[in-house]
């Protein structure tokens, strides 16, 4: 079997990345430094053969017969450990760190599990930086800053652990076979790891509901007299949205209540 006709298995999420001009800006956007790269999924090795020109490469592919294709497109690469590949699903292999030394993720992510992924790289704390392509939707979420209406759970938990950019903005025709959605490529410069289980349990409260106030949401589950002290001394009026309240006030509310 070669790359040509190779068929894409839709279970698998498998939108191989074409367009040259993208993955050279993947490259380009990689932080600067000496740890090793992860690559989730790397499908016909378009990404991976620029990755291994930069750093040793750990990659997790679960199609078994892209494993075979990969380890003989890569022959050299593996023989010198420039690259070593583990056959299977990386959800199964994923313990509380994916590799042992510190990492960077940089992948064109299976859309069907990329939050998964993202949420697993936050907590972990081999973890430095994540750099993936997914779709736009999901990007804009983990990106959106108080105030945009996709302003949620997910932008909230990614920025309390570092600083979130788009990179670039992707359109279906980069990728055979076409996706039916934009994508975008993301980065998240971790500089802590993922916040404790309480905090998101509370947010996961004060988003039950997104056009209700978040006063609303929060009388669900905490005590009002102590939510309207809290209220009052961030200066938080009783009609805000979940959506309109940054980063930094959900930290101080979490604390107070
Ligand atoms: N990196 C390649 C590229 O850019 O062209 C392929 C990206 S494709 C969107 C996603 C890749 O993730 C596929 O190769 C697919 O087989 C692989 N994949 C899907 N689910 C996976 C899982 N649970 N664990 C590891 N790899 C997975």
């Amino acid at each position: 079997m070669n790359t040509q006709n190779v068929v894409a298995k839709k279970k698998f999420g498998q939108n191989f990345l074409k367009d040259e001009s993208v993955l050279r800006k993947i490259v380009e956007a990689m932080p600067k430094n000496e740890n090793k790269l992860v690559e989730i999924g790397p499908g016909l090795g378009d990404l991976t053969k620029f990755l291994v020109d930069v750093k040793s490469v750990e990659a997790f592919e679960v199609d078994t017969d892209l494993c075979k294709l990969l380890q003989s497109i890569f022959k050299e690469e593996i023989v010198t450990k420039r690259l070593h590949i583990t056959c299977g699903d990386v959800l199964q292999t994923w313990k509380s760190t994916l590799v042992d030394e510190e990492y960077d993720l940089v992948a064109n992510l299976p859309y069907y599990i990329a939050t998964n992924i993202i949420l697993k790289a936050l907590a972990d704390p081999m973890c430095k930086n994540i750099l993936v392509m997914v779709q736009l939707e999901v990007a804009e979420k983990f990106c959106a800053t108080a105030g945009e209406k996709v302003f949620g759970s997910l932008s909230i938990i990614a920025q309390s652990v570092g600083t979130v950019t788009i990179v670039t903005k992707v359109p279906p025709t980069a990728f055979d076979p076409q996706p039916k959605v934009d994508s975008a490529v993301f980065l998240i410069q971790k500089n802590a790891n993922r916040s404790n289980r309480e905090f998101e349990d509370m947010l996961r409260v004060a988003f039950t509901q997104p056009r209700k106030t978040l006063m609303k949401n929060l009388s669900q589950k905490y005590d009002k007299p102590t939510l309207i002290e809290a209220f009052e001394k961030l200066n938080l009026i009783h009609t805000i949205r979940p959506h309109q309240v940054d980063t930094k006030d959900y930290h101080q509310l979490y604390k107070i209540i």
